[in-house]
């Protein structure tokens, strides 16, 4: 016979479960990305991550549904970061995106700074300071063959020769080594206020208010320069 399975989350009081839970729903996207389940399995046999670990976008989907307050509490803290976010499952019969709920459930948990966010995104904080800095994507300097071992000696002679290879490519903006390309300082201010104004920024704040004042201090020069003081 089967144990009751205990409720690890017992701790944590009831309304703040409820509270992440009406989060959720209350999205503007969710009543896009659920329909109901018909239970399928369809979504768990496109999804990478069912495959690799104990995660399943059925569950994500179900316990939604079925307006589990406890599983889904249990879900952002557990089980959100295991998803790819690759949208196979959007194969769904039903019309539904686990992926899409995943990614409602994930803002949650970074807007709420919980640990499973902070654990998460601990590996991240490079990244995330170039991306929101400079308004481009990781940079070609950062491959270097101590990240990329798997990429054997192609790695180590890419980084030695960044330069060359990055003068080769036609547009002169990606003529660049430490960002991905050129961004103009215009679309970096609209880059900063829209980051400022979405409360993208709080949501740093929330899992890494170290990273959070290194970027305010980035984005203060160039916003009062455009005249647009942070204060
Ligand atoms: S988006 Fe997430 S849940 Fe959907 S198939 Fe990809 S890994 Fe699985
Ligand atoms: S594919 Fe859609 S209907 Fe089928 S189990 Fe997954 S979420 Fe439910």
């Amino acid at each position: 016979m089967a144990l009751p399975q205990l409720d690890k989350y017992a701790h944590v009081p009831w309304e703040e479960k409820e509270r992440l839970f009406e989060e959720v729903t209350a999205d503007p996207r969710f009543a896009d990305y659920l329909y109901g389940c018909y239970e399928c399995g369809i979504c768990v046999a496109t999804c990478p991550s069912a495959r690799f670990y104990d995660f399943s976008p059925r569950r994500i989907a179900q316990a939604l549904a079925r307006e589990d307050v406890a599983l889904v509490y249990e879900q952002i803290q557990d089980d959100i970061w295991e998803c790819s976010q690759c949208f196979s499952c959007l194969r769904c019969p039903r019309k539904n995106n686990p992926g899409g709920l995943v990614t409602i459930m994930r803002e949650v948990a970074v807007r709420h700074g919980l640990a499973s966010a902070k654990q998460a995104l601990e590996g991240y904080s490079r990244i995330i300071y170039k991306i929101m800095s400079t308004g481009t994507q990781v940079s070609p300097d950062m491959i270097r063959p101590e990240a990329f071992p798997d990429w054997g000696p192609s790695a180590k002679e890419t980084g030695d020769n960044l330069d060359v290879w990055r003068k080769a490519m036609p547009p002169e903006t990606m003529h660049t080594t430490s960002m991905s390309w050129d961004v103009a300082d215009k679309t970096l201010t609209e880059l900063y206020l829209i980051w400022h104004m979405t409360g993208v920024m709080d949501m740093i704040k929330a899992v890494d208010e170290g990273l959070h004042m290194i970027l305010v201090d980035v984005m203060e020069e160039k916003l009062e320069e455009a005249g647009y003081p942070l204060s």
